[in-house]
């Protein structure tokens, strides 16, 4: 399915920078913020994949690996768009959760986000404008078995946006959550052959089963879906939404 571009941005002038846009949600939001005519920063741990993006989007692929903390302090710092959204997924219990994988998982997606923000701040502050859009999740928000690491770093991602937003209001920079249910990614592709060996059951039965057991519209959310929300946040209409944890899950926290 293809989504139409119906939100009006105009992002010229502007740089973003898109973690995690080699793939997936990332590549969507990387190609929404070019075509809104942003200078697009290409982040990714596949250097292939980043610089493919940044071809297709006219863009500069930056590879790094955000488990390397000194790498992210070196990505560039004059951003106008941040949006935190690399992420993994690990699917085990508790007892059996490998340590080094939930401080993997940490790193990438809780303090990394928390280094690009402190290293983006002072730029967005000088401009007196600046858009911080981290891909969180419905598991920011609600818990589910066998994803302790990933659930854990997404409600870390919600305070540290929930503080920016709160230290950002008076200078022109917001800070938000999107929240989206499954998408329709590789991670989400991975995850169902881990919750098959976890549940014991067919792969083909995952999907139905458990990815939209709560959802109340049995659909996966398509990655332009998401990039599109991310538009309408950087849009002048937008700039009191603020601190907003906005989902996009087929109605999974309606429950
Ligand atoms: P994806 O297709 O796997 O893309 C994630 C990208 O991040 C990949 O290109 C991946 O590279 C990259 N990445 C992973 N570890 C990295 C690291 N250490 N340093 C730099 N880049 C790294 O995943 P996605 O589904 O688009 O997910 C993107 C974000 O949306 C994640 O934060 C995820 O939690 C969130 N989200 C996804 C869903 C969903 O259903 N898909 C739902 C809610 C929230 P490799 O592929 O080379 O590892």
């Amino acid at each position: 399915m293809t989504t139409a571009q119906v939100v009006d941005l105009d992002l010229a002038g502007r740089t973003a920078l898109v973690t995690g846009a080699g793939s997936g949600i990332g590549r969507a939001c990387a190609e929404r913020l070019a075509a809104a005519g942003a200078d697009v920063v290409v982040v990714d741990i596949d250097e292939r994949a980043a610089k493919e993006v940044a071809a297709a989007t006219g863009g500069r692929a930056v590879p790094a690996d955000l488990s390397d903390l000194d790498a992210v302090d070196a990505l560039p710092a004059a951003v106008d768009v941040l949006v935190n959204n690399a992420g993994l997924q690990v699917v085990a219990p508790l007892t059996e959760f490998p340590a080094h994988e939930y401080s993997l998982i940490q790193r990438v997606m809780a303090e990394a986000p928390f280094r690009l923000v402190k290293l983006v701040l002072p730029h967005m502050y000088e401009r007196g404008w600046g858009r911080i859009v981290n891909i969180s999740s419905v598991h920011g928000l609600i818990a589910s078995p066998f994803k302790a690491a990933y659930v854990s770093a997404k409600h870390a991602l919600q305070g540290l946006s929930k503080v920016t937003a709160l230290e950002g209001a008076a200078r022109g920079v917001t800070s938000n959550c999107i929240n989206p249910g499954f998408v329709r990614t590789p991670l989400v592709d991975k995850q169902i052959a881990g919750q098959a060996a976890v549940h014991g059951i067919d792969e083909s039965e995952v999907i139905g089963t458990i990815l939209l057991d709560r959802a109340a519209i049995k659909e996966l959310v398509e990655p332009a879906e998401v990039a599109e929300l991310l538009a309408y946040l950087c849009t002048p209409p937008a700039r009191l939404i603020t601190g907003a944890s906005i989902t996009i899950d087929c109605g999974w926290t309606a429950h």
